[in-house]
């Protein structure tokens, strides 16, 4: 039985009163979650002590948007893994799609951040994507194919039992557009068809979520799928009305 997971990503939004406010209302409703649903939260780092204080001994797991790709030391504005786990994380977005367009991230950071993470006690949840002309050409199975065993082959059986994977197409991210549950599955089959080349059984195991677009109206369709664990929602995550609608959508 694989974990049915809605994580929000709230990106750079949100003050961090804000943040505890929304924390505590999604606390609140969490009764109306089914209980075999993980709900994760990934505000920005400013927030993670005052979130962390909010969720505190609810069933709502906090996450860091991502972490340093180093152990310690001389590298000004960084955040450890250390530091997240010390804070109350136990789970890391990892290779969003705007840390690798606009910051540059390529698999060899992701490795030395995936190790990081790791090592510390973390769950990465580690996103991949296509860019639109990168569907349009038909090249989507070779994107994520790449960035499946770049960044997750060299891992042990027992890392690989750790990793949450979001498919992210990034033509759906904050677009409105969203993939059909037919592309959602089919890409998903594939990723875990990928991973069991690797790590056989262990595959059938990994929570693969969907994110890009995903909103109350179309999460049903897309949890019923096969091999879609969950979502990483974006903008969705923000009105916590919202993020429960989608919790109960499986
Ligand atoms: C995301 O960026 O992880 C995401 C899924 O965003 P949105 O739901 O806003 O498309």
């Amino acid at each position: 039985m694989r974990m049915k997971i809605v994580a929000g990503n709230w990106k750079m939004n949100t003050l961090p009163a804000e943040g505890a406010a929304l924390a505590q209302d999604i606390v609140n409703a969490i009764a109306e979650v089914p209980s075999d649903v993980q709900l994760i939260l990934a505000p920005p780092f400013t927030h993670l002590d005052r979130v962390e204080e909010v969720i505190k001994g609810s069933a709502v797991a906090l996450s860091a948007q991502n972490c340093a790709d180093k152990d310690k030391g001389a590298y000004t504005g960084e955040v450890s893994a250390a530091m997240l786990a010390a804070t109350g994380c136990t789970y890391v977005i990892l290779g969003h799609s705007e840390r690798r367009e606009y910051y540059h991230e390529t698999s060899a950071t992701l490795n030395g951040k995936m190790a990081m993470a790791l090592v510390n006690g973390l769950r990465p949840i580690y996103c991949v994507g296509e860019k639109l002309e990168e569907r349009e050409a038909g090249r989507h199975f070779d994107v994520v194919g790449s960035q499946i065993k770049e960044v997750l082959y060299g891992l042990t059986p027992e890392q690989i039992a750790c990793v949450v994977v979001a498919y992210e197409p990034v033509w759906a991210i904050g677009t409105g557009k969203t993939a059909t549950a037919e592309q959602a599955q089919e890409i998903h089959a594939f990723i875990r068809k990928t991973l069991a080349e690797k790590f056989g059984v262990l595959a059938e195991n990994i929570p693969i979520l969907y994110g890009g677009s995903c909103k109350p109206s179309n999460a049903r369709e897309l949890f019923a799928q096969n091999d879609i664990d969950g979502g990483l929602i974006g903008g969705a995550a923000l009105k916590a009305e919202d993020f429960i609608a989608i919790a109960r959508s499986f």
